[in-house]
């Protein structure tokens, strides 16, 4: 089973608001920030692209049939896109694509953008360590890791535990940031966005 994408799109966006709290930009340009929080939100659902029942395959148009068949080659268990390897690969791989694009978008500050994917990225591998299959981190070694590590405390995701509790608390996570800075947001939005 997998957490929603709900949930992962909750928490790359709170995982995003932490590190701004610890790591304050004070200027950026509206497109860089849109497109930072977009691929915020594709970092928080690209490591199911190998999990075949996923949003990320869901919401394509011949995703069905995509994901179907990557379910067939990798036996329908987080594999390698949910490793360490893993973001080290979609981390070269979204570096390389954002330098290709930023021609067009001159105004775009790319590793502002690249870091709010990678930081969607580990939100989402962080956030299934906390579910009962557990996060193969250290692939290729074929280790599922978990938190807590006895399996029956672990979240079944998709069920009460993920609608009622994960997400409510990631929710309140998230406002709590908001609301306690919300005077600095308040002036970054005035003040910080460049062109
Ligand atoms: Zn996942």
């Amino acid at each position: 089973m997998l957490m929603t994408g709900r949930t992962h799109d909750l928490a790359a966006v709170t995982a995003l608001a932490g590190v701004l709290l610890i790591e304050p930009v004070a200027h950026m340009s509206l497109a860089t920030l849109l497109l930072a929080l977009l691929m915020n939100q594709i970092g928080g659902i690209a490591p199911d692209i190998d999990q075949p029942t996923a949003p990320f395959w869901r919401n394509l148009p011949v995703g069905g049939v995509i994901g179907r068949v990557i379910d067939k080659l990798l036996g329908g268990h987080r594999f390698l896109s949910h490793s360490i390897l893993g973001i080290g690969l979609f981390g070269v791989a979204s570096y390389w694509l954002l330098m290709f694009i930023h021609p067009l978008m001159p105004g775009v500050n790319v590793p502002y953008v690249w870091y709010a994917f990678l930081i969607g990225f580990v939100s989402h591998l962080v956030m299934d360590t906390f579910t009962k299959e557990g996060v193969p981190w250290l692939l290729p070694i074929p280790i599922k890791f978990g938190i807590p590590p006895l399996k029956k405390l672990r979240i079944a995701t998709g069920k009460t535990a993920e609608t009622f509790l994960i997400f409510p608390l990631m929710f309140v996570v998230l406002a709590w940031i908001v609301l306690s800075h919300y005077q600095g947001i308040e002036a970054f939005l005035r003040h910080g966005i460049t062109k």
